[in-house]
This record gives C-alpha cells, sequence and structure tokens, in this order.
C-alpha cells in the first residue's frame, strides 16, 4: 500500500474528488459485497440512484451515467439483480460517449492523516448534506417533488442495506426513526441531518476513529459561522437555526463545490 501523497486543500470548502471517490467506493465496493441485489436491498439501491440521478450536482459525463443507470434500474421488473449486471451497467455506459463513473479514489477535503482515517465515511457525509441542500435548493423550479423527505428516506434505506459499518448503520436507523415526526420541509430535513451528525460528532469525540487533525466538533465553528451562535444569558450555547441553515445551503451548494484534482 504506498502512501498517497498529500493534496493541499481548503479547509472550508466542499471537493467533487470527494464526492465522485464517495459514489465509487459506494457503488463500486460497498454495493459489490452483495453478489445478489434483492428484496429490501433492491428497494433501497433504486431509491438511492434516482436521488443520485435527481439530485447529484456532478459533471455532465458522471450525471448521464446515474441518469442512463437509474432508467435501466428502474426497468428491471424481477425481485432480484445480479451485481455483476449491476456493475456491468456501472462501466459499459463508460464506453458510450460522455457517460463515465471515474474509477477509483481520490479523497481531498476527506483526506485523513492515516490510511484508515476519514475517507469514505467523510465522503458520505458530504455527499448526503450536499442532497438535501440541492434537493431544497432545486424546491421552486421542480413542483412535481413536493416528498420532503425523499432524500433521507433514500439515504436511510442505503445506510440500513449496504453501508459497511454495521454499528454505524445501527446508529443512524435509530436516529432515522425520528424523520417521520421531525422532518415536513425541504428545509428541515436540511436541518435535521445536520443537527444529526452533531450529534454523532458529539458521540465519537475522543474516540479512536477520530483524526487529530480533524477534531470532531460542533460544527459549523464560530471561527466558520460567528452568526451561527450564541451564548444565551445563563450562558449556555445556543444555535441559531435560521443562520445555520442559511451557511448550509451556501456551503454545500452546487455553485460553491471546487472541482481540483478530477481527472
Ligand atoms: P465527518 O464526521 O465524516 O464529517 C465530514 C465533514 O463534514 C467534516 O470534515 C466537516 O467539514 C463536515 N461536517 C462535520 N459536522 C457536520 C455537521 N454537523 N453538518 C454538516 N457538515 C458537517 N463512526 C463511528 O465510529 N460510529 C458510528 O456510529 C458512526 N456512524 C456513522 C453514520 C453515518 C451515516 C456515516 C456516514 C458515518 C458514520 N460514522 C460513524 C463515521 C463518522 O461519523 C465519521 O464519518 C468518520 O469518523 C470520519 O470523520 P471526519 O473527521 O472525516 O468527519
Amino acid at each position: 500500500n504506498t502512501k498517497e501523497p498529500w493534496r493541499p486543500f481548503n479547509r472550508s470548502r466542499v471537493y467533487m474528488a470527494d464526492l465522485e471517490s464517495a459514489l465509487h467506493y459506494s457503488l463500486r465496493v460497498e454495493v459489490a459485497a452483495h453478489t445478489v441485489i434483492e428484496g429490501q436491498e433492491l428497494v433501497s439501491l433504486k431509491k438511492y440512484i434516482a436521488v443520485l440521478a435527481k439530485y447529484f450536482p456532478g459533471r455532465t459525463v458522471v450525471m448521464n451515467l446515474l441518469k442512463s443507470v437509474n432508467s435501466w434500474l428502474q426497468n428491471q421488473q424481477g425481485d432480484e439483480i445480479s451485481y455483476e449486471a449491476f456493475r456491468a451497467m456501472l462501466d459499459n455506459s463508460a464506453q458510450s460517449q460522455n457517460t463515465a463513473l471515474p474509477e477509483g479514489e481520490r479523497w481531498v477535503g476527506c483526506q485523513g492523516s492515516q490510511p484508515h482515517l476519514r475517507r469514505y465515511p467523510c465522503g458520505m457525509w458530504t455527499l448526503f448534506h450536499v442532497l438535501t441542500v440541492q434537493a431544497k435548493s432545486m424546491e421552486s423550479t421542480d413542483r412535481s417533488s413536493p416528498d420532503c423527505k425523499e432524500v433521507l428516506s433514500a439515504m436511510r434505506s442505503y445506510v440500513r442495506s449496504f453501508f459497511g459499518c454495521r454499528e454505524c448503520a445501527e446508529h443512524f436507523e435509530n436516529m432515522a426513526t425520528e424523520v417521520v415526526t421531525e422532518v415536513s420541509t425541504l428545509q428541515s430535513a436540511v436541518i435535521w441531518l445536520w443537527s444529526r451528525h452533531n450529534r454523532v460528532n458529539n458521540r465519537l469525540a475522543g474516540a479512536l476513529s477520530e483524526d487529530p487533525n480533524f477534531p470532531k466538533i460542533q460544527w459549523p465553528s464560530p471561527e466558520m459561522c460567528a452568526a451561527c451562535h450564541t451564548v444565551e444569558t445563563n450562558g449556555d450555547h445556543k444555535w441559531i437555526k435560521k443562520q445555520v441553515l442559511s451557511f448550509l445551503l451556501s456551503y454545500f451548494s452546487s455553485d460553491r463545490i471546487l472541482t481540483d484534482y478530477l481527472e
């Protein structure tokens, strides 16, 4: 395992290289652990790909691929598909023009100081936040999509069916049961995911999985968003949700995603 050279990056930006690496790992490594995809897993994969085809703010080639895999998958009428057939779609489409999901992992904002730190789980969180923000920002242009739980529900079933860290999946599933009662708009979906991610950060602070160079904090820090924080008269910390929402909508917005280090 040769050590990759460190890629300098801006800690307060989102990188397309991380999002594409997360897609590669998810679709070519994680889902590949299932030789046959059937029942609830097939439903989960269909929902996940449908949400990606709709909201992934990617390069044209990648979006073309997601759309063609999506239409193939939605046309599968049987109860099961083989991973091999799915993989052939992912890779065969690459032979048609302007359609590809780049191979391999190239972590940038999700690089870790050790090979076992950050990377894919970091990429998945980033992808999930980007998708909820993209759904919110497409709200006015896409009247046909009133389902505010669509993205959270797809990521919940993906995690339950496929996420390699089973302990993480269990924790996430426990939180995700709250979505039904707590999320009623696209903006509350964005806020819900942010607050649950902070809950996870809180639980994992100081754990072995923490990268010492990227400590788990209640995010965003006051340095990143001063307006997001306030201190109550009794000294307690309080989030200003309205400010947090506008911070998230800008931080994860498609037009701020950096394309450095892409092939
Ligand atoms: P991550 O927590 O992965 O965050 C990635 C980036 O997102 C950060 O660098 C920051 O820029 C941004 N960010 C941080 N907090 C927020 C926030 N609140 N809102 C928006 N953006 C934010 N690991 C376990 O050990 N146990 C678990 O139970 C567990 N459950 C997980 C469940 C899911 C669904 C996922 C995707 C991962 C889970 N993990 C779990 C992994 C863990 O949460 C981290 O992803 C991993 O430790 C890498 O941490 P990181 O420092 O790269 O930051």
